[in-house]
């Protein structure tokens, strides 16, 4: 019989790749990992912030030694209209925080670092065009003229896989299953950001908007605070930017000249600007799971939320990163790497924490696109309601209770219980 290269090849140093990599080397199996950029990070996009749930549980020393921003003490949710700002603003303990914000520029490397650490061999600069295969069976990947074979290939080549859907037959995913996103990093004094957004030691805000940021099409803004730079940027639907008047770079421009943002951003500096796909199609959307030889890990399997609240991708990649390698754990024990073998995979993540959040939330992005109201005439519901709130004039104030029922009628009373209906079926 040929021998391998290694057990698992794991295509893409990502979250999902780096993490397989470290729990497969770590049982002792030999992992080559693949990843097209200069260094782990490189191509990566990401909004900042991470949820440290799965982290903790793999690398519990974690806080001492990865390149983390800051802790996420502040949280606020915006509705923007072109010169208004409605804001929810929760202010916690750093003891209660649960999530960071990070550069993937600087997480990434650390991460791939911690999988070499394990014993796994990742290379870097090195794209795989190609995936080899025997009948339907998976044995290796091609890198311009040479081959790797291993005994099972694991995708982690985040959003819109290619080689899936040449390799492996799996469906393009549709326009609205998928997001974009542009993001800038902007470099400010650390005592200016601490002073603008109200911060101390290693405190940090993470801040979600919606409305004007994407003109009222469906997706929004988000900005992280890190060290002495911040994370801006901009996330759309992407069958609603077909129709939409203006291109993402320009909602990113207007969104950063936004009043309540501009003074903000006064004198921040332009570091790095990326664009990246998002899956956002949920539990209804999910690529096929895995097959003769082969897994499919993070947003490469759609494995991405986008809740409105909360935006999560890499603790989910992380989530299914920990399934894929429990069951080529497990189907390395048994020298089993079937279709049939592999197919625990989805027992595997049916176990884990991520099926039941992605079927908590599986009527979410449907649902939103029917909702596109939420995003533009909701905003200016809830101005117009605060601003007759708390505007004060020569004529006695009008109650609270006939300015909401006079601003509901207005937005629609109808509709507005059925989108109600809708968010409390979705969220
Ligand atoms: C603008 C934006 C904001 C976001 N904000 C957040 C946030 O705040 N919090 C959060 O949790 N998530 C966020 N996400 C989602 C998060 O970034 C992803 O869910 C997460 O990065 C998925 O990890 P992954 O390892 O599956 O894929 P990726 O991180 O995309 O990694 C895939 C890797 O594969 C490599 N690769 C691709 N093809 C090949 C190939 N053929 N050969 C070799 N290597 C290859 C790529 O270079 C890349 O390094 C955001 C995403 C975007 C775009």
């Amino acid at each position: 019989m040929q021998e391998n290269d290694c057990d698992v090849i794991i295509v893409g140093g990502g979250i999902a790749g780096c993490t397989s990599a470290l729990l497969l080397a770590r049982a002792g199996l030999s992992v080559i990992l693949l990843e097209r950029g200069a260094q782990a990070g490189s191509k990566n996009s990401s909004g900042g912030r991470i949820y440290t749930h799965t982290l903790s549980q793999i690398l519990p020393d974690f806080a001492q030694s990865a390149p983390l921003e800051r802790r996420v003490t502040q949280e606020r949710l915006s509705m923007l209209t072109g010169d208004s700002m409605t804001t929810l603003d929760h202010r916690q303990t750093a003891d209660a925080a649960c999530s960071w914000t990070v550069l993937r520029a600087r997480f990434d490397p650390w991460l791939m670092e911690q999988a070499q650490l394990a014993g796994a061999q990742c290379i870097t600069d090195t794209q795989v065009e190609g995936l080899m295969k025997q009948g339907n069976r998976v044995t290796g990947v091609r890198i311009g003229d040479d081959q790797l074979t291993a005994r099972a290939v694991i995708l982690a080549e985040g959003a819109n896989s290619l080689l899936a859907q040449r390799c492996l037959a799996s469906p393009k995913p549709s326009a609205e299953n998928m997001a974009t996103g542009v993001k800038e990093v902007l470099a400010l004094p650390r005592e200016k950001l601490e002073e603008r957004f109200g911060l101390e030691g290693d405190q940090g805000c993470a801040w979600l908007f919606a409305g004007q940021p994407t003109a009222g099409k469906v997706g929004g803004g988000f900005l992280y605070t890190h060290r002495d730079t911040l994370s801006l940027g901009v996330v759309c639907n992407l069958s609603q930017l077909s129709d939409s008047a203006r291109s993402l770079p320009q909602m990113l421009d207007n969104f950063k000249q936004h009043p309540a943002l501009r003074p903000l951003l006064k004198q921040a500096e332009v570091m790095e600007y990326s664009a990246h796909m998002i899956p956002e199609g949920g539990l209804n959307a999910l690529a096929p799971l895995s097959g003769d030889g082969w897994l499919v890990a993070g947003d490469c399997a759609g494995f991405c939320l986008n809740a409105g609240h909360t935006v999560r991708g890499m603790d989910l990649a992380m989530m299914s990163a920990q399934a894929a390698a429990v069951t080529l754990i497990h189907a390395h024990r048994k020298s089993d790497f079937s279709a049939a073998s592999l197919s625990l995979y989805r027992e595997h993540l049916q176990r884990s924490a991520l099926w039941p959040l992605m079927t908590q939330y599986r009527h979410l992005p449907a649902d939103l696109l029917r909702s596109p109201q939420a995003f533009s005439r909701y905003p200016q519901l809830s101005a117009d309601l605060l601003h007759s709130l708390f505007h004060v004039g020569e004529q006695p104030s009008v109650p609270l209770r006939r300015l909401l029922w006079r601003h509901a009628r207005r937005a629609g009373l109808w509709q507005l219980l059925k989108d109600l209906r809708k968010g409390a079926r979705s969220l």
